[in-house]
């Protein structure tokens, strides 16, 4: 698999491993696939009975089919298809796709174990690897959950003044310990650790002693695994399905559409996505400044610096951090996409009436940032003419809100012990201003 960069203008591609271990290009943009691979061949001879890492071990296969052989797919597959999404048909028009069975309970734990099993395996064995991430919210202990196993990648992970929770402190890189994990607290905002981050990555001195990539949503195989949700639920929907196929996503920083609209690339046959968003509409102002959507929904929420804070914080997001790569799907074949994405924006009201909904219709427990979907999906399966079955991505464990769902549902919601250990705060290794100098200092004193 080749990547290039968004708005570049010559041809030059760089290979999956080079986007992966250095994912910020040095002539700036973002990187996005080159030519789509066809995973097709991959696809189709499997059905329902295929378990999820039978899914993974091939697709990945046909995917980086020139930067890795079946058995290092298959080894990619071990480490990482633990967990499995699974998919809960409610009836013939709507399903479930619940990718909550990771230990921090959110799908963002299926890329961190895909992002750490493909790095270690191209790490040739005399390599290091630093990879430094955001994480906030429970994306640190997915992250170091995930990271933790392998001793020639150290990750550090920096979040904005308050916490950190739910991380194993045994994997701390203290003085003498064999830990590979290191917390640090910047005192700044979330922008201001991400600006860190592309920092130390475009820090030529830095990148030369320390090989140094990013696990936050711009590494490429953050994206990619994410396709492989919506080729599973394909799968076990095929023999069954007679209508159009559609998906209806969560969309934040729009991560996980992306990937689904990559699966459509590579193959799969898919009629549409939702692009279910909360009053933040996250980019219903750019859609409509370009004249994309004329009839897209239209919200008007209060011009404001900071997005509103909502039900469903992952989707409080003014300015997707990944726009670029959106955009530039977009700008390949506008026509199309106008077909194949129909944003949805949904309030907090028609998210707590969605969650009693799907309690009190079809007994499915669903988190904020799921019902913001699932109604999404009920308000697109309400257009005349629609005759398609929508799977909606459950993104999030519904014990991580359990006081907002007892009260929509009245029902007592169970808290999983391994979601009830994100409350388990730690104290980070170094608390620094947030400069460049402060952090390589920190990381260098750790070798
Ligand atoms: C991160 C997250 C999202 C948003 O996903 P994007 O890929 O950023 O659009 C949705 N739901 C939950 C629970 C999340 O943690």
């Amino acid at each position: 698999m080749r990547f290039s960069t968004t708005g570049a203008k010559n041809g030059n591609t760089v290979s999956f491993k080079e986007a992966v271990f250095h994912c910020l290009p040095q002539t700036g943009g973002l990187y996005i696939p080159a030519i789509m691979p066809d995973i097709r061949a991959a696809m189709y001879p499997m059905d329902e009975k295929a378990g999820y890492n039978e899914l993974v071990a091939p697709v990945t296969g046909a995917l980086l089919e020139d930067e890795m052989d079946e058995a290092g797919a298959r080894r990619v597959a071990a480490s990482c298809a633990g967990i499995a999404p699974e998919l809960e048909i409610l009836d013939e028009r709507f399903s479930i796709l619940h990718l909550t069975n990771g230990p921090t309970g959110t799908f963002k734990d299926f890329s961190a174990a895909f992002l750490g099993a493909v790095l270690n395996e191209l790490l040739r064995p005399e390599e290091h690897l630093l990879v430094l991430s955001q994480a906030v919210q429970a994306l640190g202990a997915s992250i170091s959950g995930a990271f933790a196993p392998y001793p020639n990648i150290t990750t550090v992970l920096l979040y904005p003044e308050g916490s950190i929770y739910g991380l194993n402190e045994d994997a701390f890189r203290r003085p003498g310990s064999a830990g590979n994990i290191i917390p640090v607290r910047i005192a700044g905002s979330l922008d201001d650790c991400n600006r860190l981050i592309n920092e130390i990555l475009l820090d030529e001195q830095w990148t030369r002693r320390y090989s140094t990539t990013s696990a936050t949503a711009i590494n490429p195989a953050r994206l990619i695994p994410q396709a492989f949700f919506y080729v599973y639920a394909f799968i076990k929907l095929k023999k069954t399905l007679s209508q159009d196929l559609f998906f209806s996503v969560p969309s934040g920083n729009f991560g996980n559409l992306i990937a689904g609209l990559y699966a459509w690339k590579f193959g799969l046959p898919v009629n549409g996505f939702i692009a279910a968003m909360n009053i933040n509409n996250a980019l219903g102002d750019l859609w409509k400044r370009r004249n994309l959507y004329p009839n897209a929904p239209d919200y008007k929420a209060p011009p404001r610096s900071r997005p509103a804070v909502t039900l469903s914080p992952a989707l409080d997001v003014h300015y997707p951090a990944n726009h670029e790569l959106l955009l530039a799907l977009y700008d390949e074949v506008p026509a199309v996409m106008r077909n194949m994405v129909f944003p949805q924006v949904i309030t907090d009201e028609e998210t707590e009436k969605s969650m009693e909904f799907a309690w009190k219709r079809y007994n499915v427990i669903l988190d904020p940032h799921s019902a913001v979907a699932f109604m999404a999906a009920l308000k697109h399966a309400g257009r005349r003419d629609f005759d398609g079955h929508i799977v909606t991505l459950a993104t999030g464990h519904p014990a991580r809100y359990p006081a907002l769902l007892e009260r929509v549902t009245g029902q007592k919601i169970d808290i999983p012990p391994r979601i009830a250990l994100l409350q388990k705060k730690s104290e980070p290794l170094a608390d620094i201003p947030c400069e460049l100098d402060m952090l390589e200092s920190v990381i260098a004193s750790c070798f």
